[in-house]
């Protein structure tokens, strides 16, 4: 029977850039962790479980559809969040899940990669600046992301939620279909058509177009949008009012 180290370096040797291999599998066997390929998920590409009473092992799980530099990514943010339970289990405050401790165990856990050259240019120039500007590390970094999915064989020709014009019509992943309406930060607001409820849906989340420029969805849908009264998040799982249920949050890459 594999142990659970048979199955990482299994995992690692399957879904990383070789030269990453022995790096990750060193920071895996050191700590106390199982590493899980999922279905890929809408709401997450990975996401760490801390150790429980019934499983007192960390978990982490990454989407098997991520490109090898978008695992190896995921997969470093995860570990940073073991390593940020660990320094602070059984102490009265709880760092943030993205907070100053985890973003030091990030950069610390990157820089190696980073140095060593095992990254294309675009994605280590990107991960450099993402470094640069502990302020702006947040999930969703724009040009991370986008260097990110230059490696992904089927995203060359797919458009994103951005690309729809205001009052467009688009389809999501997971079949719902949505008026784009205002941007209001890194999301737009959109009007979900079968049901009229309200969605944040990621800028950078993958839509599929389905109307042409000018034409628009009915009138009480681009209302309620303007209106901005939203209901709903789609990516980044922070819904307000019923779990993002579309796009996925490609920001959230690189979150749990
Ligand atoms: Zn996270």
């Amino acid at each position: 029977m594999p142990t659970r180290n048979d199955i990482i370096d299994d995992i690692l040797q399957r879904h990383l850039p070789a030269e990453a291999g022995a790096y990750v599998g060193h920071l895996l066997a050191t700590r106390d962790v199982v590493l899980r390929v999922s279905r890929p998920r809408l709401t997450k590409l990975g996401d760490h479980r801390p150790p429980r009473p019934a499983h007192p092992v960390h978990r982490i799980s990454i989407n098997e559809d991520l490109n090898a530099y978008a695992f190896l990514t995921t997969l470093l943010h995860e570990i940073a969040h073991v390593e940020v339970w660990a320094k602070h289990v059984g102490r009265r405050r709880r760092p943030r899940p993205h907070g100053p401790e985890w973003k030091s165990e990030f950069a610390a856990i990157l820089a190696p990669v980073v140095a060593a050259q095992w990254l294309p240019g675009d994605v280590a120039s990107a991960l450099e600046s993402y470094m640069r500007n502990p302020a702006a590390m947040t999930c969703s970094d724009r040009g991370l992301v986008l260097a990110l999915a230059r490696y992904d064989t089927a995203s060359a020709s797919r458009h994103r939620v951005e690309d729809i014009p205001q009052g467009g019509l688009f389809r999501v992943a997971n079949k719902k279909v949505f008026c784009r309406g205002r941007r209001v930060r890194t999301r737009y607001m959109c009007v979900e058509q079968t049901t009229g409820a309200e969605y944040r849906v990621h800028a950078l989340a993958f839509a599929e177009p389905l109307a042409a420029a000018g034409i628009t969805a009915d009138r009480r849908t681009e209302t309620a949008a303007e209106a901005g009264k939203g209901r709903g998040s789609v990516a980044g799982g922070r819904c307000c009012r019923r779990r993002a249920a579309a796009g996925r949050d490609v920001a959230r890459s690189v979150c749990s």
